[in-house]
């Protein structure tokens, strides 16, 4: 089977990184009760800053936050036993083209299984469902909203990563990256 991720939000926890990044370095100490509420992608509001302001404060710091963002609990260890158990697995990941090679980089020392040829960056948001049809996934994993609706089409089965900000979408769901392999359990993969 062919197994596709989205990588921000969906296999690495970078908006809560980026979260006590921006704690850190504004010197504050916003609860990350605050942080769990916020149902937008978007962080900046939780520390007073406008839209401007927050756009400042992500490119200041968003090479540090992407190459040091933590995988979430069992990502890495699920995607390793997908690939032991002979599953190929894709990385679509709308990150620019010039943060490619160090996010697969970082990818791979956090200890992801990447080979070079399933790993696609630098796309728009809205052109990830041509990726993902071409590349005839069965399972596709995002968080984001605004590309999980294009994908209603699609034959691959599409999950949405768990979030505050997408609760709203009625479709399948993950929540802990164990689940998966509970699914697959339950679909004989
Ligand atoms: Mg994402």
């Amino acid at each position: 089977m062919r197994f596709g991720f989205d990588i921000d939000d969906t296999l690495l926890n970078l908006r809560e990184h980026a979260f006590r990044t921006y704690n850190a370095k504004l010197n504050l100490q916003v609860d990350i009760e605050v942080f769990h509420a916020l149902t937008c992608i978007p962080i900046h509001e939780a520390f007073g800053l406008t839209a401007d302001e927050g756009r400042e404060m992500w490119n200041t710091h968003r090479d540090e936050i992407y190459y040091s963002a933590p995988p979430f609990a069992d990502a890495v260890e699920v995607l390793q036993e997908l690939e032991r158990r002979g599953h190929e697995v894709y990385y679509v990941t709308a990150r620019k083209a010039e943060y490619c090679e160090r996010t697969k980089e970082a990818l791979i020392k956090a200890g992801f299984p990447v080979a070079n040829e399933r790993f696609y960056c630098g796309m728009d948001d809205l052109d990830k469902v041509h990726i993902i049809r071409e590349l005839e996934l069965d399972y596709y994993f995002d968080d984001k909203p605004k590309v999980l609706e294009t994908l209603s089409e699609l034959k691959a089965v599409t999950y949405v990563k768990d979030n505050a900000y997408n609760r709203h979408m009625d479709m399948p769901r993950i929540v802990g990256w164990q689940e998966l392999l509970d699914l697959l359990q339950e679909d004989n993969c």
